[in-house]
């Protein structure tokens, strides 16, 4: 979990998301036919999986299979910070510039 993260415009289409991170990366793929606030978003959402932090005891599940077991964040908490967060920097005013 070192390094930049990555950021990844990709079409989600046949993974049925907006967004998507894959364990043990640093790279967030986030699909780019969706809304500026949504994107923020969905960028945040999957930046929090990747900083999740979890125990040993559940790497060794993730490992034998069980992605969805390395997270200490449950998966609805996950949906409503991201949410949150997006939402306050939004409201804030903090709007994307494409350079
Ligand atoms: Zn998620």
């Amino acid at each position: 979990m070192s390094g930049r993260t990555r950021l990844v415009e990709k079409k989600l289409g046949r993974e049925a998301a907006h967004g998507m991170y894959v364990e043990g990366t640093n790279v967030l793929y986030v699909d780019p036919r969706q809304r500026e606030k949504q994107r923020l978003m969905v960028t945040l959402h999957e930046w929090m999986h990747r900083h999740d932090l979890a125990s040993a005891d559940a790497h060794a599940r993730m490992e034998d299979g069980d992605e969805a077991a390395g997270r200490a964040i449950e998966e609805a908490d996950v949906a409503d910070h991201s949410r949150d967060l997006a939402d306050l920097l939004w409201r804030l005013g903090y709007r994307r510039v494409r350079l």
